[in-house]
């Protein structure tokens, strides 16, 4: 910007510049220089150039500002009743831009041409609406049809809107092509649809998001903090996870046990696009909103292809001509110790700038296996992608590779290192493995701490607590109870929990009851098979106890493993709380709502093993009190409750032991607001710096980004072999 005029009034100008910034607006870096002037007289914005490098940055979708959604139903505004508008403040960003810089020619929007009314506020830099890249309006926007399973159209316009609220009040599924992708929205209150929804959508027991048509109607039904309020409300409106008002009976909605079954949250959000408000305002329900997909692919993105992918779930289809440039999916946070973190990272978040302390070389990271992301880094920055999904379908691989490569061409990032996990069968580290070079293999557990670091711009030493479900471990071992100080360079593996086999190997991480099988042997021996009354033991037959049986002794397909997420699965089987998950993280989310019920807790005993190099956390002293307050008929909340303070007490006991003063607590199990919370407060008790994610998410959505920082250190080092 060049300012012309006297000292004070630039000086004042330049004051203003940074004090006074319009909503979305942040200032990550200043400079001013004196140069001579030239006696202009007028403000123009010249057009940008399309030579130089890209370094604007692509920003987030935006949820429709309070001034567009008053337009909306303003029947004396122009744009009443427009479910398309949008304005400087708010609107589609990330789901429509296919390159920089942000112009609307590099956009979907390129093929609407705007009327005079809508130019005109486009190019009135007192408009709201000035250069506000998606700008339309009736005349000249996108516009919305419904259509038949078929892709006949009955309705369009006004007449769309009001058929599909029909369609949602008479019980059916409603595909709607909303702001990234399409979403299936049912009424939440009709048992029989929600679980159709379910058995079409061949998702079993996994929660479903709600969508209120208020604020109001949340504080119906769930109980809000401010904090949580702040974020419902806040222009990113993520799915944020609530606690359940107690007894349905407070509850004002009757909304559909099927939506979230034995669980004390709801996953809520309120409408972010003027399509999802005129909707909701018309219904004065909650709805379940889930994404548009078959179970675990890549949500839908394209009406045609939402035909085709969406047929057999969907009956009717709410459909606009704004095309959408990649699936971005709903985010998901949760308020932990009065922190929001980011659980799943797209709408409103994606993508995630991290910027850092020092320049690194240019990176791509293809993360893992599920929960996958991609990450690019440029000079002193990280661009995380949106939450990609589990690589195990090949649409979701083509997603993967999609994102890589538009991350790639649009910051014009010609990658000198591809990183990726230390695991080869992972489908991102089969395609890492297709690039010039040899991907830099890293070992998942650092990075899941380096990701942590990287969000707080923490340098060495820090000591990280990594704690999930699997990950390759160096020596070839499943690890996932670890505690990683690290380095300069690379990382040394202070202390590790005591391994147990499981049995099945892939098997276990479905069915928690095989990896207490796993846990019982390894503590009792053989004598575990005598306990047969056991939960886990009582759900097997003989004929498969004997098989187990046999894979423990002999060792085969019974793989070790360090695993935390393990651990809480087999102590989740013990009290009969779940055998066999139909989603990941299920037996452990029903450990922490037990243990979050009881009331004065003790920990467990432990034991720690200073004499091994790594040490090793013993679970056996535990494991033999758990299964004596079995016999006992000790309360499960009380036994829930009393593992996940053990868990704390190690980590306690670990980290004090140590003794470096910055400590990160990362790893899929610290997305459990439990152990989170109690971690937080046993360390911070003991005056020890305690660093959780925010906006990285904690589980393997983070871990690109630690990708990212181990290669490039291990690069600028000069140090080869994966650390
Ligand atoms: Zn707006
Ligand atoms: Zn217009
Ligand atoms: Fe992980």
């Amino acid at each position: 910007m060049e300012v012309e005029g006297p000292d004070d009034r630039v000086g004042r100008f330049r004051d203003l510049l940074t004090q006074v910034c319009p909503p979305l607006s942040r200032i990550d870096g200043y400079r001013h220089k004196r140069i001579e002037p030239i006696g202009e007289t007028n403000f123009s914005i010249r057009p940008s150039r399309r030579d130089g490098p890209a370094s604007a940055l692509i920003l987030p979708d935006v949820a429709a500002c309070e001034e567009c959604r008053r337009e909306i139903f303003d029947p004396g505004s122009r744009r009443y009743r427009y479910p398309f508008t949008n304005c400087t403040n708010c609107g589609p960003r990330f789901s429509i831009v296919e390159s920089l810089p942000y112009d609307r020619a590099n956009t979907t929007m390129r093929r609407f041409t705007m009327c005079d009314e809508c130019r005109r506020e486009f190019e009135d830099p007192r408009d709201r609406r000035f250069h506000a890249q998606p700008n339309a309006c009736a005349k000249c926007g996108p516009r919305l049809e419904l259509w038949d399973a078929s892709g006949r159209s009955p309705a369009d316009h006004e007449d769309a809107l009001s058929q599909a609220r029909r369609v949602i009040q008479s019980g059916g599924i409603l595909a709607l092509k909303g702001l990234g992708g399409f979403q299936l929205i049912v009424d939440a209150e009709n048992d029989d649809a929600v679980r159709c929804l379910r058995q079409r959508k061949h998702r079993l027991e996994k929660p479903l998001a709600l969508m209120y048509p208020s604020f109001a109607a949340i504080e119906d039904d769930c109980i809000v903090t401010p904090a949580e309020k702040e974020a419902l409300l806040s222009c990113t409106a993520p799915i944020t996870l609530l606690r359940r008002k107690i007894s349905s009976a407070t509850a004002v909605h009757r909304v559909s046990a099927a939506v979230a079954p034995d669980n004390p949250y709801l996953g809520v959000m309120l409408p972010y696009t003027p399509l999802h408000h005129l909707l909701m305002a018309d219904l004065g329900m909650p709805v379940v909103a889930t994404s548009g997909n078959l179970s675990e692919e890549p949500i839908c993105t394209d009406e045609h292809d939402a035909l085709d992918r969406l047929r057999g779930i969907a009956d009717m289809f709410l459909v606009h001509d704004r095309p959408i440039a990649r699936p971005v999916d709903d985010s998901v946070v949760r308020l932990m110790a009065d922190h929001m973190v980011v659980l799943r990272s797209a709408r409103g978040y994606a993508p995630t700038v991290v910027d850092l302390t020092n320049a690194v070389v240019d990176c791509l990271a293809v993360g893992t296996q599920v929960k996958n992301t991609v990450a690019i880094s440029k000079g002193k920055r990280v661009i995380i992608s949106q939450h990609i999904g589990d690589l195990a379908s090949k649409a979701a691989f083509t997603a993967m590779r999609r994102a890589a490569e538009s991350l790639l061409t649009t910051y014009g990032v010609t990658p000198d290192l591809v990183a990726c996990d230390l695991h080869p069968d992972y489908r991102s580290s089969v395609f890492a493995s297709s690039f010039d070079h040899p991907p830099k293999m890293v070992q998942h557990h650092y990075a899941h701490v380096l990701s942590c670091m990287a969000e707080h711009r923490l340098d060495s030493p820090v000591l990280g607590v990594a704690f999930d479900g699997t990950g390759l471990g160096d020596d070839g071992t499943i690890w996932g109870g670890e505690f990683l100080l690290i380095n300069e360079r690379s990382f040394e593996r202070i202390a590790h929990l005591r391994r147990f086999r499981l049995p099945g190997g892939e098997a276990a991480v479905r069915e928690p009851r095989r990896a207490a099988v796993g846990l019982l042997y390894e503590g009792l021996g053989v004598a575990a098979f005598d306990m047969e009354s056991l939960a886990p033991l009582a759900s097997f037959t003989p004929q498969e106890r004997c098989v187990l049986h046999n894979m423990l002794i002999k060792g085969v397909n019974a793989p070790y493993t360090s695993s935390a997420g393990r651990l809480f699965d087999a102590v989740s089987s013990l009290l009969g709380l779940c055998q066999q998950m139909s989603f990941e993280g299920q037996a452990a989310m029903q450990l922490e709502f037990v243990a979050e019920q009881a009331s004065c807790v003790r920990p467990y005993e432990y034991t720690i093993d200073l004499q091994s190099a790594p040490y090793v956390l013993d679970w056996e002293p535990m494991l033999r009190q758990i299964l004596s307050d079995l016999r006992e008929s000790v309360t499960p909340a009380l036994i829930a409750a009393g593992f996940h303070r053990t868990l704390v007490a190690m980590i306690s006991t670990v980290v004090e032991k140590v003794g470096q003063r910055r400590v990160v607590l990362t790893g899929g199990c610290f997305q459990n607001r439990y152990l989170t919370e109690c971690a937080l407060q046993s360390l911070q008790r003991r005056g020890f710096e305690v660093y959780m994610h925010e906006r990285v998410p904690p589980n393997d959505a983070g871990i690109a980004l630690g990708q990212i920082m181990a290669a490039t250190r291990r690069h600028h080092g000069g140090e080869e072999q994966c650390a």
